[in-house]
């Protein structure tokens, strides 16, 4: 009988031990059942991913990272969703296929990976044919990582810190930089190399994302710095997009700003100076929260 992860939880990096099979929570807020917020074509990915149909997006509630600027707080909160099967969850793959996404992208799977290793063949069994993107906050454990090998086509994480004060300060997180390094090298050990399809879709690799935050250009500056050393194994996404969400300036002020367009543009060229060449930048107005789709249950339960 093979082992149930979720018993005595230390899937990601938090460790928790919570049982999530009785009822407990750890620090991703949600039990041992997949709950989605939506699943649906999102026309907002790098060009790679979203095409000229659309990503196949499937959210799930709940968060281990649980950032204070979080953009999807409430689906990030477990607050909204609905509990599936695995089976229903294969199913809603195969949904997306068929609406004509460009490939199943789970968004912050991580509290979740272990069912994929359920999920993901009986997809394919029953006939899905899109790449997997594994959509995350780069927060992973490498032992949870290396059980989804031969599973996950594209690996989409954020490399939100270099700064561990920061991470500290803005994700209960110090070991962020080092946790997402170790994470990060698993992820290219799976999809060393970069693969595009005729139509430049990506059928393989690691896309890292990271966003400028207001008032952390230094951080930014030295996550870029190292990406440079992974940039012929990686693509590389900076986001301007950053959003101040209602009740985080109480908190944390600095964060009560967008971000400078001249701290962007600075890193940009920073990126640009270090040799980074495969890269996605954000032209103005990246920053409309009209980007965050509506957490509707769309595409969650069975079409009558
Ligand atoms: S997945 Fe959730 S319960 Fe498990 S260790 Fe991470 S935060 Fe804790």
């Amino acid at each position: 009988m093979s082992k149930d992860f979720f018993t005595s939880c230390e899937i990601c990096p938090r460790r928790c031990g919570a049982n999530r099979r009785a009822g407990e929570t750890g620090a991703c807020r949600v039990g041992a059942d997949p709950v989605l917020a939506r699943a649906g074509l999102h026309a907002w990915e790098e060009p790679c991913l979203s095409g000229t149909r659309g990503s196949g997006t499937v959210f799930f509630s709940g968060c281990s990272l649980g950032c204070v600027y979080c953009q999807n707080a409430r689906i990030a909160g477990g607050e909204v969703g609905h509990p599936v099967s695995p089976s229903r969850l294969a199913d809603i793959f195969l949904e997306l296929e068929a609406a004509g996404a460009h490939n199943v992208n789970l968004v912050t799977p991580t509290h979740f990976a272990p069912l994929l290793s359920e999920v993901i063949p009986l997809a394919r069994s029953r006939g899905l044919t899109l790449p997997i993107v594994y959509n995350s906050g780069g927060y992973e454990r490498v032992e949870t990582l290396r059980a989804l090998a031969g599973l996950i086509d594209v690996y989409l994480p954020d490399f939100k810190y270099a700064d561990a004060a920061l991470a500290a300060r803005y994700s209960s997180a110090p070991d962020y930089p080092e946790v997402a390094r170790a994470a990060l090298a698993e992820m290219i050990a799976q999809q060393p190399t970069p693969v595009l399809d005729g139509d430049g879709l990506l059928q393989r690799g690691v896309i890292v994302r990271h966003l400028l935050l207001p008032g952390a250009y230094r951080n930014s500056h030295d996550v870029v710095k190292y990406l440079a050393t992974l940039r012929h194994a990686v693509y590389i996404s900076l986001m301007s997009q950053y959003t101040p969400m209602a009740g985080v300036s109480s908190r944390f002020p600095e964060l009560s700003e967008r971000v400078r367009d001249k701290d962007y543009r600075r890193l940009v060229a920073y990126a640009v100076r270090l040799g980074i060449e495969r890269a996605y930048v954000q032209e103005g107005g990246a920053a409309e929260e009209s980007f965050i789709p509506a957490f509707d249950l769309t595409g969650v339960l069975p079409k009558e």
